[in-house]
């Protein structure tokens, strides 16, 4: 499974899985935008070298995901910087942990926001580009959070549940232009975010437990799975989620 020097964007590329999906990439040959918000620098700066001393061409592009001028301008920028954009990982994403009742207007906003608006507002300004080039590689980082769900992530919930919706239609548009687009869900995968799970062992313990391989997930179980929506190994693959949870959700 080789990107051929082909073009990947990874949004929220600065650390967890984001990072970790970037680096996969580039060992797999794919050049690379990397985004983060502006507030992650150093930490993008380290992705992206790591991913140059692999030999590829990277470029760090700073924009949040949210602000449609924003995402126009990144989008705008990566191809003045790499010519195009072959492929595009939408895993930017935030958590913040509230029960229905009592969760405040603004965690359901900002949660919508970067992860379900930002996916949209991301491969709208990228279908110009992939669209002129015939082919597109589309890979929405979702969750099995969307599909059950656990207390205290309603929202959280919701906006993953948005992406696979929003996945499925937009791969029945873009099918016949040459452009797939499909989900990825992790499972419970040992990141800054995953410890709002993880934190109490108690918790942990019963995720384990919860998983057919008995482990809980590292960054880099989800690049693989990535690499494979992102390359030619699944052109006859569209409109599909994938659980990369070690097995919690079976199918
Ligand atoms: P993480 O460690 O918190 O990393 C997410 C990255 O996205 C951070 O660098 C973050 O920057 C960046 N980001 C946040 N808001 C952004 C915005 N508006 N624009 C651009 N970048 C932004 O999270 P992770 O665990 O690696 O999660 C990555 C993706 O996987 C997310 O979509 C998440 O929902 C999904 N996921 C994670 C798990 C898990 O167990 N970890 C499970 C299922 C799905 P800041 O840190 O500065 O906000």
């Amino acid at each position: 499974m080789s990107g051929n020097g082909r073009i990947a964007l990874v949004t929220g590329a600065s650390r967890g899985i984001g990072r970790a999906i970037a680096l996969g990439l580039a060992a797999r040959g794919f050049d690379l935008a990397l985004n983060d918000i502006e507030a992650q620098g150093a930490a993008l700066k380290e992705t992206a070298d790591e991913a140059r001393a692999m030999g590829r061409r990277v470029e760090e592009l700073y924009a949040d995901v949210s602000d449609k001028a924003q995402v126009q301008a990144m989008v705008a920028d990566a191809v003045a910087r790499l010519g195009t954009v072959h492929a595009v990982v939408n895993n930017a994403g935030i958590l913040r942990a509230s029960d229905v009742e009592h969760c405040p207007e603004d965690y359901w906003d900002s949660v919508m926001d970067v992860n379900a608006k930002g996916t949209f507002l991301v491969i709208q300004a990228l279908l110009p580009v992939m669209k002129a080039q015939g082919y597109g590689r589309i890979c929405n980082i979702s969750s099995i959070g969307g599909k059950h769900g656990a207390p205290e992530q309603a929202h959280y919930s919701a906006s993953k549940a948005a992406v696979m919706g929003f996945t499925r239609v937009l791969a029945q548009e873009v099918g016949p232009l040459g452009i797939t687009a499909n989900c990825i869900c992790p499972g419970i995968i040992l990141t800054d975010m995953g410890r709002v799970n993880l934190d109490d062992p108690a918790i942990s313990n019963a995720w384990k437990a919860k998983t057919a391989m008995a482990r809980i997930g590292a960054p880099e179980d989800v690049a693989g799975p990535v690499a494979f929506f992102c390359s030619d190994d699944s052109a006859f693959v569209t409109g599909q989620t994938l659980n990369v949870d070690g097995g919690i959700v079976l199918s």
